[in-house]
């Protein structure tokens, strides 16, 4: 079967300018195992983005197929209005146990995006059955990413996904961008009190009884080119929210599970969001499934009698799907079986030291930096001035299409390369990851005759 001729007829891929594969065929995966994928020629390439930011333990986890497949032989779903079952229960249970004491309900939603509308709603919801029915717009960051749905578009900041349906959006208000790169204040994100910081404070004071909730991306800013930025940041904006009355939704669902280098992004400022979404490593990378985690006190403003109309009218076909749910109890499972966190901090220190040493020189890398296990380095033509290279050339999809020919998976954001890669990574994989990044860029910019000072 020619796999890459039907593709190429009919399948519409995502996020891609389809035009591009007219002289650059479409990869035909066969099969995964740790963080390798295999193509249908037997192919080996490392996945250093771990399929889009999702798996944790590696492909073809024993451990993940071993409950799949019992769970395969119980149950494959059921509705989860008015039914349950043990993997549910299971998964919400150790869930709330790592969560802040405040957060002590779950809702379920089957994608990250669908997790945005859910949050993004219920805050909604809330005000509007609280009282506070002027509550009904929402605060988002220039260049933050909440998805691709129309909700979630309406506080996405990145105007590369959304310009073109601005028609379509909510009116929001956009606070500006974390520039911790180009910083405004001279400041660096290690040493500043997140000065940048009186803007979000300037809207809020003066907006704050028609705003619902802000939303964030704790730490990382990720589809913004792995912007990180200070703790300090999340700390004064919880203030703030509580101060004016608004909740605060963390997206967790790139930098949660263990990604940042703590369990959630949001640990790093001791913060307690009022909504928390999760998606991605929920599920070790194996199913889509998300959750919507909150207090009490929001769930309570739902409950009353059926003819208050009050209940959160909200699903999706495939909520609390138990093959997911099961893949994702068994996830917080290795987290703990296999103290993850704590061996993870080798490989983060690992990345580092290679990251500096291949790097730290180097004439086109302007910055590296890293967080846990996310690592970037901003690629430009003129580091001295940060001047980036002229956008038409693509370097960053050069480099992508490079690294691939050497058996690396890379998908730069931009001219963005970043390193997202499953946990089980190991030493000389680091280093090939790195290096072959490194080699791939060398090759692409003196392709392009810019010369290496
Ligand atoms: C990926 C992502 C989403 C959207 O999740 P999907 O499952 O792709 O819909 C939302 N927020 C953040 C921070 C993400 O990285």
């Amino acid at each position: 079967m020619d796999i890459a001729a039907i593709d190429k007829r009919y399948i519409w891929h995502p996020c891609t300018q389809m035009k591009d594969h007219e002289d650059f065929p479409i990869i035909a995966i066969d099969k995964g195992k740790g963080v390798y994928l295999y193509d249908i020629y037997g192919n080996k390439i490392l996945d250093a983005i771990s399929s889009w930011w999702v798996n944790l333990f590696g492909h073809s986890n024993e451990r993940i197929n071993n409950v799949l497949k019992e769970q395969l032989e119980k149950l494959e779903h059921v509705i989860f209005a008015g039914f349950t079952h043990e993997p549910a229960a299971v998964l919400v249970e150790n869930i709330i146990k790592i969560m802040p004491d405040n957060i002590r309900k779950v809702f379920f939603a089957d994608n990250g995006s669908s997790a945005v509308e859910v949050a993004l709603k219920m805050s909604f919801q809330y005000w509007q059955q609280s009282g506070k029915v002027s509550k009904t717009k929402f605060v988002a960051l220039k260049g933050g990413y909440h998805g691709e749905t129309l909700g979630a578009l309406s506080v996405g900041g990145i105007d590369l996904y959304k310009k073109i349906y601005n028609p379509l959006l909510l009116e929001t208000f956009y606070v500006d961008a974390l520039e911790c790169f180009n910083c405004k204040y001279g400041k660096n994100r290690n040493n500043c009190t997140a000065e940048c910081i009186e803007t979000m404070e300037a809207i809020l004071s003066q907006n704050h009884l028609e705003i619902a909730a802000v939303i964030i991306e704790p730490m990382v800013q990720c589809a913004n080119g792995m912007n990180i930025y200070s703790p300090i940041y999340l700390k004064k904006l919880s203030y703030l929210c509580q101060n004016f009355n608004i909740h605060l939704i963390a997206d967790e669902i790139a930098v949660g599970f263990g990604r940042s280098g703590k369990m959630f992004a949001f640990e790093h400022a001791q913060i307690k969001p009022d909504i928390i979404c999760l998606s991605k490593g929920l599920t070790g990378g194996y199913l889509p499934l998300s959750l919507v985690l909150t207090t009490n006190e929001i769930y309570n403003a739902f409950y009353d009698d059926y003819f208050k109309s009050k209940a959160f009218l909200h699903s999706h076909s495939y909520t609390g799907n138990p093959l997911a749910c099961s893949a994702a109890c068994e996830t917080l499972k290795i987290f703990r079986d296999e103290n993850i966190l704590i061996k993870n901090l080798e490989k983060i220190q690992k990345m580092y030291n290679i990251l500096f040493e291949l790097f730290c020189d180097h004439p086109n890398v302007g910055e590296i930096r890293q967080l846990g296990m996310i690592a970037a380095l901003e690629i430009l033509e003129d580091k001295e001035n940060k001047i980036k290279f002229d956008p038409k050339l693509r370097i960053g999809f050069q480099i992508y299409k490079y690294a691939l020919s050497k058996g690396l998976l890379i998908r730069p954001l931009g001219d963005v390369i970043y390193f997202m890669p499953p946990y089980i990574i190991d030493d000389d994989e680091i280093y090939f990851m790195i290096k072959t990044t490194k080699d791939s860029l060398d090759k692409i910019i003196k392709q392009r005759g810019k010369k290496c000072r």
